[in-house]
């Protein structure tokens, strides 16, 4: 039986438990938060929903349910606030709660996968990795998962092709120095510049950095307008769930420990991935071109500052505040 767990019951993890439901990725969903009331709530609420969907056991559970769950999903963090506190407080206070928890499922030896949302992801999933004893292949962060189909549905909007068939990644930081990789996206096995050329429209360099930028921004946009996002993340966590339950070996950009022979230090980041019931089973090598490599090495240092600076790498904090704030 698929057993999925969730920790946060909020709305990425509602979202999430929802998205689950009504795809029928999972045959049990367990919820865990910190406030019992408000798992009781979404698990009833979610039952309602269930005669409509898939027949999938929703249940309001702890700690000892991660031991045999094939995925632990941590949505637990701070309240979505953008602009209200500093991302540094953010951050220490997501890398305390993130410790509480993960913790408590090392306790329970989980035999499965831990896929961690809650941001800073990037941070958080290396301090899950580091703290949870597990080998790196079964810590995983949602990522640039979302941003890179943020990235695709544009470029199909933009060319008119369905976002299915516009192959380009997001890569690097789920955050604001996330890499745009144009130098290798395509459509239909061209890449953009012949896709172009081919239609008769103008391969226009702006219009992409445009588009690019839009991505980045995207989520920021839906929270000033709505206030949090979670749709979006809640059909990525059920996509990356999914891979791992079916055993899929599909590629996704999602964050996990970077190898060591790509040089980018201790850091967990976004590459393509392939993933299946192991979780990260190999991180692909993407072909980037000078600006994209170097944009990609300076995406892994601003996470190992922030990394110092919840105290989590050896690397002194000292002076680098200033990168968090700017
Ligand atoms: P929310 O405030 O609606 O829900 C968070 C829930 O976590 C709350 O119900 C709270 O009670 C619970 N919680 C806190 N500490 C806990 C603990 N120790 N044990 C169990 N439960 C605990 O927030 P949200 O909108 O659901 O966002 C959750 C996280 O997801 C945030 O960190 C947010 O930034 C992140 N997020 C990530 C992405 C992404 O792309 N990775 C997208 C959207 C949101």
């Amino acid at each position: 039986m698929n057993r999925v767990v969730i920790i946060g019951a909020g709305s990425v993890g509602a979202t999430t438990a929802y998205a689950l439901l009504i795809s029928g990725t999972a045959a049990e969903i367990v919820l865990i938060n910190r406030n019992r009331q408000l798992a009781e709530g979404q698990v009833h609420d979610l039952k309602d929903a269930a005669l409509f969907a898939h027949t999938t056991r929703i249940v309001v559970g702890d700690f000892s349910d991660c031991q045999s769950a094939d995925v632990i999903i941590i949505t637990a963090g701070v309240h979505q606030t953008p602009g209200i506190r500093s991302r540094l407080d953010d951050l220490r206070e997501g890398a305390g709660i993130l410790r509480d928890i993960v913790l408590e499922i090392a306790r329970h030896d989980p035999r499965g996968v831990l896929l961690v949302a809650s941001n800073p992801v990037d941070v958080l999933t290396y301090a899950a990795w580091k703290w949870s004893g597990l080998p790196s292949s079964r810590v995983i962060g949602s990522g640039t998962s979302l941003d890179t189909s943020r990235f695709r549905r544009r470029l199909g909007e933009r060319y008119a092709v369905a976002a299915e068939n516009v192959h380009a990644y997001i890569i690097g930081e789920h955050g604001d120095s996330q890499v745009p990789v144009l130098s290798s996206a395509h459509i239909a096995g061209m890449s953009l510049e012949k896709f172009c050329c081919g239609q008769g429209v103008p391969y226009d360099v702006v219009a992409l950095h445009a588009i690019a930028q839009e991505t980045r921004s995207a989520g920021l946009q839906i929270q000033r307008a709505k206030g949090a996002t979670y749709y979006g993340i809640g059909a990525a966590l059920t996509r990356i769930a999914g891979a791992i339950l079916r055993d899929e070996n599909v590629v996704l950009t999602v964050s996990s420990l970077a190898p060591e022979s790509l040089g980018l230090g201790a850091v967990c980041l976004s590459l393509p991935s392939v993933i299946n019931r192991e979780g990260v089973s190999r991180v692909l090598r993407i072909s980037l071109n000078e600006n994209e490599q170097q944009a990609l090495q300076t995406s892994a240092e601003i996470l190992q500052q922030h990394l110092a600076l919840a105290g989590i790498s050896e690397r002194a904090a000292a002076g680098e505040e200033r990168c968090l704030n700017t």
